[in-house]
C-alpha cells in the first residue's frame, strides 16, 4: 500500500468522515457551518464499539489515542470530536511538551468528557532492566506532580510505570508507595505498568501484584512471541486487568523509504479482534492515520485483502521497522551498544517520522559518533532479521543534527 497524504485539516477530516457532504462547497459559507454543525451531531452518534477496561469500569471505545507522535493539536481535537475519549501520554514525551499540549486542548471541556494516562519512570541500568537506586518515591512524585501541572488538572484517570521490562520492577516498592499514596490523595484513579519487552512476564507480574489495574502492553501481528503475549493478556484479562493495545501498526512503514506503508486499519483490527484487548492507543501523526482508525471503532472484520496486506513483507521479503526489543542482540554485540533503544530510534525516524523522540532515544545511550567502526563483521544476528550494523550506522547520524532543528 502506498502511502498518502492528503491536506491535514481537522475541518477537512469531519468533511471526509461524514456522508452526504459532496455539495457543501457550493453552499454559502453561513448554511457550510450549519451543515458541518449537524454533521459533527451526526458523528457523535455512531455506533462506536466499546468494552470495559478490566475493573477500573471505564466504558471506552476500542480506539483510543496514543498522544506521543502528535506535534498537531488539531488532530488530536478532531479525534475527541470524532469520539475517542481516552489520550495516552508520558511524563517524557517531547520533554514535557506533549503533556502540555494535551492541557491546553482538555482545558474547558467537561472532565467526564476524556479520560487521561501518562506514564512516569526513574533510572534503570540497562544491562539488568531493572531501576538503580536512584529511582526513589520522591522522584516519582516530583515528576507525577509536574505531569499533573502541565495537564492543568486535580487528577489523572491511569498513571503507569513507563516501559517495565521486568517483574521485579512492576512490585518496586518505591514506585508503589508513591503510586499508592497518590491514590490515596485522589491525584490518581487507576494503576497500571506499561511494557515493551519480555511483555508475557511484565503482564503477569501486574496481574498478581493486586496493585496494578491496568496493563498497556506492546501488541502486534508482527511480534514473533505473540502466542505468548495473547496467553497472558487473556490471564491478566480474566484476573480483572484492563488490557491496552499499543505499537499495534508496528513500525508504520514496511521500509525506511515509506514507500510502503503497513496497513494500518488492517494492523489495528487485527490488534483488537480478540475482546481481552479492551481498547488501543494506535499513534496517528496525520488526519489520513486519523481517519483510517476512526473507522476501527465502528468495524472490526478483517476483509480478505486486509489479510492479504498484512502478509505484504513476506512478499516483500523485508523485516519492517518494528524490532520487538527482546534484548538478544544485546550481550552479541562487541562494543555493548544498546541496539534495541537504537532500534526504537531508529522507528521512530522512519516510521513514525518523531525526530525529537528518536533524538531523546538516542541521547540516553550514549553514542559514539560512529559506533560500528571498529568491527570487521558484525557479530549481531537478529531475530527479525534487521541488518543491526546497517540500522545502527545508518541512525547514529542523526546525532551530529542540533537539536533546535528537531523540535
Ligand atoms: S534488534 Fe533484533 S535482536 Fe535486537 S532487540 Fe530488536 S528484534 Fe531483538
Ligand atoms: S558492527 Fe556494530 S552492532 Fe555489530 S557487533 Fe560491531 S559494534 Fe555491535
Amino acid at each position: 500500500m502506498k502511502h498518502k497524504d492528503t491536506k491535514n485539516s481537522r475541518r477537512a477530516f469531519l468533511k471526509k468522515s461524514v456522508s452526504g457532504l459532496a455539495g457543501i462547497a457550493i453552499l454559502p459559507s453561513v448554511m457550510q457551518r450549519d451543515v458541518m454543525a449537524q454533521e459533527e451531531q451526526k458523528l457523535k452518534k455512531r455506533k462506536i464499539i466499546t468494552r470495559t477496561l478490566g475493573r477500573t469500569g471505564l466504558e471506552l471505545p476500542i480506539v483510543s489515542l496514543g498522544v506521543g507522535n502528535v506535534q498537531n493539536p488539531e488532530l488530536v481535537k478532531a479525534a475527541l470530536d470524532a469520539g475517542v475519549k481516552m489520550l495516552d501520554t508520558a511524563n517524557s514525551y517531547g520533554r514535557g511538551r506533549n503533556e502540555e499540549m494535551i492541557g491546553e486542548i482538555i482545558k474547558g471541556r467537561p472532565r467526564d468528557s476524556f479520560v487521561i494516562a501518562t506514564k512516569v519512570t526513574g533510572a534503570e541500568d540497562r544491562r539488568t532492566g531493572l531501576f538503580r537506586k536512584e529511582a526513589t518515591s520522591e522522584m516519582f512524585r516530583e515528576k507525577f506532580e509536574t505531569s499533573l501541572g502541565r495537564l492543568g488538572l486535580d487528577y489523572v484517570d491511569i498513571l503507569y510505570i513507563h516501559s517495565v521490562v521486568r517483574k521485579e520492577s512492576v512490585v518496586y516498592e518505591p514506585f508503589l508507595s508513591a503510586m499508592l499514596k497518590l491514590k490515596k490523595e485522589g491525584k490518581v484513579r487507576f494503576l497500571g505498568v506499561s511494557t515493551h519487552a519480555n511483555e508475557p512476564e511484565v503482564i503477569r507480574a501486574a496481574a498478581e501484584s493486586k496493585v496494578h489495574d491496568v496493563v498497556l502492553t506492546a501488541y502486534n501481528f508482527r511480534q514473533p512471541h505473540v502466542a505468548e503475549v495473547e496467553k497472558a493478556m487473556a490471564e491478566a484479562a480474566k484476573a480483572g486487568l484492563g488490557i491496552v493495545a499499543m505499537k499495534t501498526q508496528a513500525g508504520v512503514f514496511w521500509d525506511p523509504e515509506r514507500q510502503n506503508q503497513i496497513n494500518m486499519k488492517a494492523a489495528l483490527k487485527w490488534a483488537l479482534r480478540k475482546e481481552y484487548v479492551h481498547t488501543s492507543i494506535p499513534t496517528m501523526a496525520t488526519f489520513d492515520q486519523l481517519e483510517e482508525d476512526m473507522s476501527v471503532m465502528e468495524e472490526l472484520e478483517l476483509t480478505p485483502v486486509d489479510k492479504k496486506d498484512l502478509q505484504l513483507g513476506a512478499r516483500l521479503g523485508v523485516p519492517g521497522l518494528y524490532c520487538r526489543q527482546c534484548g538478544e542482540c544485546k550481550t552479541q554485540c562487541r562494543e555493548d551498544l544498546d541496539i534495541p533503544i537504537l532500534m526504537r530510534s531508529y522507528m521512530y525516524v522512519y516510521g513514525y517520522r518523531n525526530l525529537a523522540s528518536a533524538k531523546e532515544a538516542l541521547a540516553s545511550v550514549d553514542l559514539p559518533t560512529a559506533p560500528c567502526n571498529g568491527c570487521g563483521t558484525c557479530a549481531v544476528t537478529c531475530s527479525m532479521g534487521f541488518d543491526v550494523r546497517a540500522k545502527i550506522e545508518d541512525i547514529a547520524r542523526l546525532q551530529l543534527v542540533p537539536d533546535e532543528f528537531v523540535v
